[in-house]
């Protein structure tokens, strides 16, 4: 394998592939590598799964936009929600420039994405990991990579981007300063429906439901091939103090919910529980001299939001023109993206805050306090309701 690359990407997830195809459309003839932790076999059930209507526009700008279509994944109408009130309120897609959402097999779509980034000249290194800390020397970085614990390469390039997911492997070696805004978890555990001949089953299936409780929140989704994922969110220290990681526990509180224990009625459980943390972060410092953080590296949003996969997508854009420009020897790439994604992060944060604030029921529960407690209000031009998971 060579040894010297104009970009080397960390983390061949959503933002990583986006980068690395954006940039290779750009400048044909570009040498890029994806270096990734994971082997190459796609694991079965992973979470995030709800690709809002607006991810349609990234994708196009990738040229990816037809074959999605082609991957047959389950039309997303909207959202339906019990939040602020016992009732239920519905946000539909439909009214949405680019139509219905969609909700996808989250591995599949990784893997699918890993294929679009090789088919458009990227080389891909699976069981792949950086070993020690990058060093930059002169315009290049000269990395120690190490492959299924056994193949070490020390490779060199001119451009580093993390996209190494919330964990921002590169950019904390490097000491960047991760700002943590809470202690948000993911609970949660993937069905398969038995009842398929149900049309209201069906007809749910196309929605993700939200259904707020003392604890937190549960969101739930179907997926192809009749799976359904359900998953309970609450804070960490929460989660411990109650005991909520325990089976049966979870389960206790998924029956005593209205709405959302009547989807799992004729459906039988797939997997163990499974946790991931959800907080919001960010990066005091989204890139530097010859490097960039795109996706979940540089920020992370609520899954309350729906958007990281969208906002995943449209970094891996922003960091390819920003490294294209950089490349080209063009000025000011980097503040602009610095701007932009600081723009991006206060917006959602401001949406954050609203959302939560209309869930006034449970108010005395730890987790709803956290988020309520009142923030100077900030000034934005343009506001959009934060859609649902
Ligand atoms: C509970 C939960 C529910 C969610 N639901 C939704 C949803 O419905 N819709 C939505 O849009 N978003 C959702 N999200 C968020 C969404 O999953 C993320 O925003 C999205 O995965 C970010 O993509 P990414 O490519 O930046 O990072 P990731 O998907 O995390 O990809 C990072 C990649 O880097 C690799 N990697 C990590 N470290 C290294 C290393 N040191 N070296 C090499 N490789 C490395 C990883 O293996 C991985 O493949 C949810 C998140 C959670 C936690």
């Amino acid at each position: 394998m060579r040894q010297c690359f104009d970009v080397i990407i960390i983390g061949a997830g959503i933002a990583g592939c986006a980068t690395a195809i954006a940039l290779l459309q750009q400048l044909s003839g570009l040498s890029v590598l994806l270096l990734e932790r994971r082997s190459s076999t796609p694991s079965s059930f992973r979470i995030g799964e709800t690709l809002p209507p607006q991810a349609m526009a990234p994708l196009q700008q990738l040229g990816l936009q037809e074959q999605f279509r082609m991957r047959g994944d389950i039309a997303s109408l909207g959202n339906r929600a019990i939040w602020g009130s016992p009732q239920i309120s519905e946000n539909l897609f439909l009214y949405s420039y680019y139509g219905h959402g969609w909700h996808i097999d989250r591995a599949s779509f990784d893997s699918w994405m890993a294929q679009q980034a090789e088919q458009a000249g990227a080389i891909i290194l699976n069981g792949a990991a950086v070993t020690g800390i990058p060093v930059y020397d002169q315009q290049c970085w000269h990395l120690n990579i190490q492959q299924n614990n056994n193949t070490a390469h020390n490779l060199e390039a001119s451009i580093v981007v993390d996209a190494s997911g919330a964990g921002a492997s590169f950019s904390r070696n490097r000491n960047v300063h991760i700002e943590s805004f809470d202690k948000l978890i993911g609970i949660f555990r993937h069905y398969q429906t038995t009842d398929n001949t149900d049309s209201t089953v069906k007809d749910t299936d196309s929605y993700t439901l939200v259904e707020s409780c003392s604890y937190g929140w549960w969101y739930s989704a179907g997926l192809p091939h009749g799976r359904r994922v359900v998953a309970l969110m609450t804070d960490s220290d929460l989660a411990r103090n109650a005991n909520l990681l325990n089976e049966t526990v979870w389960r206790d509180v998924l029956i005593n919910t209205h709405h959302t224990n009547q989807r799992f009625v004729h459906a039988e459980s797939l997997s163990a529980l499974q946790v991931k943390p959800a907080h919001s972060q960010r990066l005091e410092q989204f890139c530097g001299p010859g490097w960039y953080a795109a996706g979940d590296a540089a920020s992370t949003f609520d899954p309350l939001s729906s958007l990281g996969m969208y906002k995943a997508l449209r970094h891996g854009l922003l960091a390819a023109y920003a490294i294209r420009d950089d490349l080209l020897n063009k000025p000011g790439a980097s503040e602009k993206y610095q701007h932009v994604l600081n723009a991006e992060f206060k917006h959602y944060q401001h949406m954050h805050r609203q959302y939560y604030r209309l869930e006034q029921r449970f108010s005395n529960a730890p987790f709803w306090q956290r988020r309520q407690r009142h923030m100077p209000e900030e000034r934005f031009p343009e506001t959009r309701s934060l859609p649902t998971t």
